[in-house]
């Protein structure tokens, strides 16, 4: 099994807004993000246009990053960590 190292706070990942290159904060996951208000349709079409394969898919974890500067949003698929349990 694989966790996501931004999901258990395990990492601090910072990232540069590409707009503005201010600092982007971590919103959560993708599915947390959307719930609200577009369940299913934006990660359907979020997976069909970063091109990325299933199994890849498997062991990374979308968030949304947000720049409080810009109000800029971007998602950013985060690599998990295979934890190498007994
Ligand atoms: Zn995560
Ligand atoms: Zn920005």
């Amino acid at each position: 099994m694989s966790i996501c190292p931004v999901c258990n706070q395990l990492s601090s990942t910072q990232y540069r807004c590409p707009s503005c290159l201010g600092m982007m904060e971590d919103s959560g996951r993708v599915m947390d993000y959307y719930d609200d208000y577009s369940p299913y349709t934006e990660i359907d079409s979020l997976k069909m246009e970063d091109g990325i394969p299933d199994d890849e898919k498997d062991n990374q974890c979308p968030h949304v990053f947000y720049c409080s500067q810009c109000a800029a949003e971007n998602v950013l698929l985060i690599h998990e960590w295979r934890s190498e349990s007994n």
